[in-house]
């Protein structure tokens, strides 16, 4: 029922140019999973040539942030008409802008409405740091994150989101969660809340990705798990082949 989804994010990786020979490298076979919501997340300054090498390939792009505010005096941020003007979809509260850039609850959820009323499509961030995970906070954590960073949408704005689970333990640090252990977090601190802010239709609705450390060895690991359909990549999305291989192994 619903389609899986793999998003690549670039983070702060590739000048304009090397993002977009990296795109036209892997364009060729990634055109050719269509079963799956493909979606590249470059850095700001290689979205236009990126677009240019997406347009009409079926191949989504997506920005890594934007600020709530329409426009006006915010020096150094993006807003949502800029970033719709070339992409569809936006990651918000990912743990490096929680943990570097002060992002909380709060601000995440602002970024949230603004992005749902541009119809962009947000990829929310959740996830437990390592102190949390390690203090059995991580159901208290993720639910907390789930319930104020979407709190104050409609339902029909809830079935429009995407959510990544990432154990910030799990980014970066070849660490991956198990699939099983991810399937029950999304199950108990996803879903659940998704069910008490919105209905059952919207919590079963909704796309949740898997992202930390995913792999072309570990990705179908993840892909098995009943409430797991797809994975936000940060480093092996900048592999040709390591990207295409998750891709490959999203198809149902
Ligand atoms: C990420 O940045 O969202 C991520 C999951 O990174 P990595 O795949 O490198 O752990």
């Amino acid at each position: 029922m619903r389609k899986p989804f793999v998003a690549g994010n670039w983070k702060m990786n590739k000048t304009a140019e090397e993002a977009r020979s990296l795109v036209v490298e892997m364009l060729p076979e990634l055109q050719k999973l269509e079963s799956v919501e493909r979606v590249i997340c470059p850095p700001f300054t290689a979205i236009m040539p990126v677009s240019a090498v997406l347009a009409g390939t079926g191949i989504g792009l997506g920005a890594q942030n934007l600020h709530w505010e329409g426009s006006g005096a915010y020096t150094g941020e993006i807003s949502a008409a800029m970033v719709k003007e070339f992409c569809k979809y936006v990651i918000l509260g990912h743990s490096e802008r929680r943990a570097m850039f002060g992002e909380t609850d709060i601000t995440v959820n602002k970024k949230v409405k603004t992005t749902l009323s541009n119809m962009l499509v947000p990829i929310v961030c959740v996830g437990e740091t390592l102190a949390e995970f390690e203090a059995q906070k991580t159901t208290e954590v993720v639910t907390r994150q789930m319930l104020e960073g979407l709190q104050g949408l409609t339902p029909e704005e809830g079935a429009r989101i995407v959510i990544a689970y990432e154990p910030v333990w799990a980014i970066g640090t070849g660490k991956a969660a198990s699939g099983e252990g991810a399937n029950r977090v999304i199950s108990e601190s996803i879903r659940q809340p998704l069910e008490k802010l919105f209905n059952q239709a919207v919590a079963q609705g909704v796309r949740v990705l898997y992202g930390g450390s995913v792999n072309a060895a570990n990705a179908a690991e993840f892909f098995g798990q009943t409430e797991i359909d797809g994975a936000l990549v940060g480093g092996a999305s900048l592999k040709v082949a390591d990207f295409l291989t998750i891709v490959k192994a999203a198809v149902k």
